[in-house]
Order: C-alpha cells, then structure tokens, then sequence
C-alpha cells in the first residue's frame, strides 16, 4: 500500500518561511515589506492554530502602493519582450516553489492538499506561462491597443493563488501594474508569491500586495486607478459598482453562481455522479461555479440518488494535509455558521448528509425533492451543499435551470449530444460543460451573465479587458470620422462614399 500519510515536513516547512519573516503577513510596496503589523490573525482553518498575524491597509498605504505602481507602469509597457522574460522567470520559481505555494494554501484555507497540489498551484503558473507569451505578441496581435495604466485587484479566499494569477498574470502581460489585495482569510501565497517576485526581477512598484479586508478593498477601489478587478460575492461586487460608477475607471466583475447540472435521462449515470464529486465536492462546494443544483430527470431520479448516496458514503473528509483526503476544513467558522443556518433553516425535501469530524468541517450534504424557488435553490450556499429536483422535458429543465438570479456556469449530461447542444445555448451561463464540469483554461475567457457579474478573465477577453485604444489607434478613427466635407461622420470602410 501507498505512504497516504500526512506530510508533517512540509507544513513544518512553510512555518518556518513565515517564522523567518516574522510571522506577519503584510504590504509589498515598491519592491519592499511593510510596514508589518499584527493587526488581526490568518488561521488554519483544519486546527484553529493561528498562523500568521496580518496587517491590515490603511488608505495611506494603499495610496502608496498606487503612487509606486503609477511611477513604474510607463517603463513597465515599454517592452513586451522583457515583460515576457519576467513572466516566464515567475512562472518557473513558482514551479520551483510548487511544494511550499501548495502546503501554504492548504494550511491557510483548509482545501485538500491533493487538490492545491494537482488543480491551483498548477492552474496558476499556466496562466502566468500563458500570458508570458501574450505580454510578446502585443505588439502584432494588438497593434491598437494600449495597457490601462494602474489596476486595482481584490480577489476572495476560495482560490487564493488561482485568482491572484488570474489577475495579475494578463494585467502584468499587457503592460499594467497592479496593487492586489488578497482577502483576509488567506493572505499568505500571496506573500510567498511576493518573493517570488523579488526573485523573478520584477521592477519595483509593477506588483504591489497590500494585505487586509474589506475597507482596505474599499481604499482601493475610490484610489487613482484606472481600472477595478474585483471577484467576489454579488453583495460586495454591487458595492463596487456603485463606487465606481461615473469614476472613469474601468470594471470587471466576477461575482457569484447557483451553477446548474442537468442529468438527462440517457446520461452516462456513473460519470455524472462521479462529476459531481468535482461539481459541488471540489474545495468543500467554495466554488464560484460549483454545480450546485441538481437537476435530474424523472425517470432516473431515484436510481441516481440511490448512486450518489453511495459515492457521498465513500468520500473521505478531515486533515486537509492527508493526501488521501477528498473534502477538507471550511475556511473559517463564521463561513460554517453561514452554512449551517442556511441549510438548518431548510424544512423542504429530504436531507441525505455523510459524516463529518468536529471542528471547522461540514459533511457533504445532499438534499432532494426541494421546489425550484426554495431558498435553497436560489442563493448561493457556497459550501458542500447539493440541492436537487427533478424534471420531466428538456424545455422543463431548461426553464428551471434559468430560475434563478444568477448565469455563471452549468453542466448538462446526456449521451445523445443533439439533445445536448441543443439545450446548452438556451442555458443562461457563461460558460456549459458538456459530460463534464469545472474546466478551466488559461486560453478560454471565463465570466458570467446577470448577477454572475460581467467583463471575462482568460483569452483573448481577458487580455483586451487590460488595455485600451491606444493614442494612434484613437487618433486614426477621428480623422477618419471627420473627413467627409459634408460633416458627416465617414465609415473608411464604406466604399460608395
Ligand atoms: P467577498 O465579496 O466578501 O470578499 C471578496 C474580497 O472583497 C475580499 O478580498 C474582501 O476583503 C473584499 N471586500 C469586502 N468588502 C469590500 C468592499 N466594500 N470594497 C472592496 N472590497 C471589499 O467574497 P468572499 O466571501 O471572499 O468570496 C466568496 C464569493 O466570491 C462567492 O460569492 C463566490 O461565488 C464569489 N466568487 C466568484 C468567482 C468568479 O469568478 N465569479 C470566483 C471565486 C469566488
């Protein structure tokens, strides 16, 4: 049999990187640490062992990270060869570092450290390798465009590292700098990622990190920036908006999901539960774009429970650490308070629920026979919590999957792939998987519609998302808008003119 044990040296080892910088998480300003203050903790979430004492922003320092990241952006978008160079020298020390970025993430957020290991660490030196090569071809697959300037960066707890890189990595590759604040739960790859950028020859002042919560995020947003990225709860993403309407700035915002997964009779059932396990399992259900509504049809419904109930009995939950480990901790108690009340306030359906061990945990959780408008179904959970109904034709399901306030994501499972392509474009989503769930890339834009929140990160959306017109570009169009003599805004396209 395997060694499936925990890895006690490898925690012990990202202990001591923080010990060795005094065990505060803060500000990565113009190239340097600090200031450094113990003003609230980062805990792990598996133990309730403080890790580290974070320092929260201020708005002066934010206006400092802001002033340093101005002063090196024009140098920074020179040149998109050296941006590439740096970007490439980040992707590999992260590769380098991969061991202590995935132990550090787990310790600090609670997930499996099969999952940090094999899924976000990995996921996010893609990105950065990815748009090494993009910051290189700017210049010939852009020609017209222009990097934004400063952007502001505030990023949530459940994929610390893959959303740092899902920011900073197309930001950085179109010639922006950026100040990014991690949340407050889990600052500390961001820290790590903060040397390795010192490592990396990033120019002082193009990567700023100032740590802290949400009026640290709020400084931010009303700072000079020209641009506000922001993922995060819906509630948090309206705020955002409000504040920055009329500023100028650019926006993009990727907000929360009630992502649905749509299992048709004719599905391939073991692959579709087996889905579901990355669905609304992955990262104890702290998924943006969880599957977490099923939506199954009549017919197969009860065999389909019968199945999940069995795989649910087989998922192992406890010391994120362990490898064999399938559902770790919940980020923080008060997120478990959230989940408890939710689903303990729930008097619908029948409740089917695996064992979980005390502490910062919540057992995976499936509920049946719940109506399409229960709570339940419409708000987001956000933890291990599967809601379910059933529906009888391809029209019902697609009505139900559409109920809902939300369009991020949704899966539908079905072997007849007429039926599947189908339904797939009248699902309001940003993105549907066919037989399959949670795929991401660092080639493909990724965003939702509605309150899912708007603008894309990934792809060619996500890289245009970083710049604008530029000076040339802006120029050529207004000559070509008013050359005709008879004052009439000319199309240079139009050839009878
Ligand atoms: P949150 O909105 O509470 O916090 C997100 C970040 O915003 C944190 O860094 C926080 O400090 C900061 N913040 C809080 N108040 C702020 C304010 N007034 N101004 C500026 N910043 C502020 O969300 P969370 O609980 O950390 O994350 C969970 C949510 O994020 C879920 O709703 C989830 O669906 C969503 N999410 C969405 C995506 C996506 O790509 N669409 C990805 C991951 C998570």
């Amino acid at each position: 049999t395997m060694d499936y044990g925990p890895a006690p040296e490898s925690s012990a080892e990202a202990l001591k990187w923080l010990a060795d910088r005094g065990g505060i998480a803060g500000h990565y300003i113009n190239g340097k640490w600090g200031p450094l203050r113990d003003d609230f903790a980062s805990y792990n979430p598996a133990t309730g062992e403080k890790l580290a004492g974070v320092t929260k922003g201020t708005a002066a320092e934010i206006e400092t990270a802001v002033a340093a990241a101005r002063k090196a952006q024009p140098a920074w978008a020179k040149s998109g060869h050296k941006r590439a160079r740096v970007l490439y020298a980040i992707a590999r020390l992260m590769q380098k570092h991969a061991r202590l970025l995935a132990v550090m993430e787990t310790l600090d957020n609670g997930k499996p450290i099969r999952e940090s290991r094999d899924i976000d660490v990995p996921l996010a030196i893609r990105h950065f390798y990815h748009h090494a090569g993009f910051a290189q071809l700017m210049k010939s697959e852009l020609p017209n465009q222009e990097a934004l300037g400063v952007c502001g960066q505030i990023i949530p707890w459940n994929f610390p590292l893959l959303m740092l890189a899902w920011k900073i990595a197309p930001a950085l590759a179109m010639g922006n700098t950026v100040v990014l604040k991690p949340a407050e739960y889990t600052p500390l790859t961001a820290m790590v990622f903060a040397d390795i950028c010192t490592q990396a020859g990033v120019p002082p002042g193009v990567v700023n990190i100032v740590t802290g919560d949400g009026e640290t995020g709020a400084a931010l947003v009303a700072a000079e920036v020209d641009k506000i990225a922001f993922t995060g709860s819906t509630e948090v993403g309206r705020k955002i908006r409000e504040a920055t309407a009329g500023s100028g700035k650019a926006l993009s915002l990727e907000l929360g999901g009630k992502s649905p997964y749509i299992v048709f009779e004719d599905a391939d059932i073991d692959s579709a539960v087996e889905g579901l396990v990355d669905a609304i399992w992955f990262n104890q259900g702290q998924v943006c774009c969880a599957g977490s509504r099923l939506l199954v049809q009549e017919g197969i419904a009860e065999r389909f429970y019968t199945k999940l109930k069995a795989r649910m009995d087989g998922l192992r939950i406890g010391d994120p650490l362990d490898k064999c480990i399938d559902v770790g901790a919940i980020v923080d108690p008060g997120q478990l308070d959230q989940i408890t009340k939710m689903v303990s306030a729930n008097t619908e359906g029948e409740t089917y629920q695996v064992k979980a061990p005390e502490g910062c945990f919540y057992p995976p959780t499936l509920i049946t026979g719940l109506s399409p408008a229960s709570t339940l179904m419409q708000e987001e959970i956000f933890g291990p919590v599967l809601a379910a109904t059933t529906f009888r034709t391809p029209s019902e399901a697609v009505e139900i999957a559409n109920n809902t306030r939300y369009g991020l994501a949704a899966s539908v499972w079905s072997e007849n792939i007429n039926l599947a392509l189908d339904i797939a474009p009248k699902l309001a989503a940003g993105i549907v998987w066919v037989n399959g769930t949670n795929m991401m890339d660092a080639a493909a834009g990724f965003g939702g519609v509605r309150e899912s929140g708007f603008g894309r990160e990934g792809g060619w959306e996500g890289l245009a998302g970083y710049t604008k017109p530029s000076g040339t570009a802006k120029a050529l169009k207004q000559i070509a808008a008013f050359t005709t003599e008879d004052g009439h805004p000319a199309d240079p396209l139009d050839r009878t003119a």
